[in-house]
């Protein structure tokens, strides 16, 4: 478990606050975040970045809630956003144009409108026909634009396939031999100002050798595009540190270690380079902030297997069933030294809907409280109505205080939304 969750007294604490308690009096399933560990992990990328010409973004995608959103732009973050809700989403909370960059691989013209408009720091241009879009968008607004073209460095970011996204059979980026044909071409129009080069190789990498590599193809690139003519003055790291979603809750290690390793020797990378440098951060921002609080409502065994279902499922949490992503699983109450072989499963009519399989957890028993570690990203914000469960509601600690941060949704909004009176 992160730093800022502990147990006291053989009951899970965020800072100095009981959730095994809170959880009694509070609906399940729910999230929790602590501030604390939110503002550490904004602190460790800044000092990341200081005395460098660095600007962090953090990647709205990872998680949305604006109460976090807050905090994050407080800590000086700009915003990585992907789509003209995020960018919306963006404004409205006060970031500051000049710290957005927008990126996408399908972004509609009202979406390229409205960025262009704006004037963010960067728009990431996905493809050539994007490129003819943004630069007839900026001659109609009579706004040069900032871009930076997404290249795929077809580098293997070693992490599960579906979150891979820098190789060349990925949607993403432009090869680079397009890349430079399409940077002569914005360097030759008014309306386009090519000033960056945007990669993003994946999400959880938890080995640094994907992202030295792909020091060594931005820097020979970069190169390549200055002795062109090309102005290049910055360069978009993208996001993807990975965060530890290892069983280790009595372990002291910090579940950040990746970010605390690998960010310091990315940027080093580029020290004699001259450039400007912004990071995406999603995952090792926000991932060990949350837990996802569940209740224990039956157990159940088969001749095969041992069940524990839970009244969280996938459309609170659908890592584990979309990639069979590994989250640490603890009661709240750790009750029991015996321990057993057990499925974590939801409610949800899909065999895909667990939390675990074949998982050592200390027994538990009908009302005991599980908690779903390293939940904050993409957890509630991939949540879905699937089964007709609408969405959960939200907590931040800031010490031993609690504050509800988003009122989830009931089935009364939902028939609203129907207009069933
Ligand atoms: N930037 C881009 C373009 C992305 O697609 C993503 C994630 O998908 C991120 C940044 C954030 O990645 P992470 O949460 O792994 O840091």
């Amino acid at each position: 478990m992160p730093n800022n969750f502990h147990f006291k007294e053989n009951k899970l604490h965020c800072e100095q606050f009981d959730i095994d308690a809170f959880s009694q009096q509070t609906e399940t399933p729910f999230y929790i975040y602590s501030k604390n560990e939110l503002i550490e992990n904004c602190q460790r990328v800044i000092d990341a970045g200081k005395d460098k010409d660095f600007l962090a973004c953090y990647a709205f995608k990872a998680n949305y809630n604006p109460y976090l959103l807050r905090i994050i732009r407080d800590m000086g973050f700009g915003a990585d956003v992907v789509s003209g809700g995020e960018l919306q989403f963006a404004l409205k909370l006060g970031f500051d144009p000049h710290k957005i960059v927008f990126s996408g691989v399908g972004k509609t013209a009202a979406e390229i409108e409205l960025a262009i408009g704006t004037g963010i720091h960067s728009l990431n241009v996905e493809s050539a026909e994007e490129l003819k879009l943004v630069s007839a968008i900026a001659e109609k607004l009579q706004k040069p634009t900032r871009i930076a073209l997404r290249v795929n460095p077809d580098i293997e970011a070693e992490t599960h396939e579906f979150i891979s996204t820098g190789k060349h059979i990925n949607k993403f980026g432009i090869t680079q031999e397009e890349a430079f044909r399409l940077y002569q071409l914005a360097k030759d129009d008014k309306f386009l100002d090519p000033h960056g080069i945007h990669v993003h190789i994946g999400s959880q990498i938890t080995k640094k050798e994907p992202f030295l590599k792909t020091v060594d193809f931005l820097l020979h690139f970069s190169h390549q595009l200055k002795q062109s003519g090309v102005p290049i003055s910055y360069l978009d790291l993208g996001g993807g540190i990975g965060i530890n979603y290892d069983d280790d809750f009595q372990s002291n290690q910090s579940d950040n270690e990746f970010v605390n390793e690998t960010l310091p020797a990315y940027l080093n990378g580029f020290k004699d380079s001259g450039l400007k440098l912004v990071a995406e951060l999603g995952r090792s921002v926000i991932g060990t902030t949350g837990l996802l609080i569940t209740e224990v409502l039956y157990r159940k065994e088969t001749p095969a297997k041992k069940f524990v279902v839970v009244d969280a499922a996938m459309n609170n949490l659908i890592r584990p069933s979309l990639y069979s992503a590994h989250h640490e699983i603890v009661p709240l109450a750790m009750n029991s030294s015996i321990t057993e072989k057990v499925d974590v499963v939801g409610p949800i009519c899909e065999s895909t809907d667990f939390f675990a399989k074949d998982r050592l957890l200390p027994t538990t028993e009908q009302g005991d409280y599980l908690a779903i570690g390293a939940s904050g990203a993409y957890g509630q914000a991939l949540a879905s109505n699937y089964n007709l469960r609408p969405s959960v509601k939200e907590f931040l600690v800031d010490k031993d205080k609690v504050e509800c941060i988003y009122e989830g949704r009931t089935i009364d909004n939902i028939f609203d939304e129907f207009g069933m009176k």
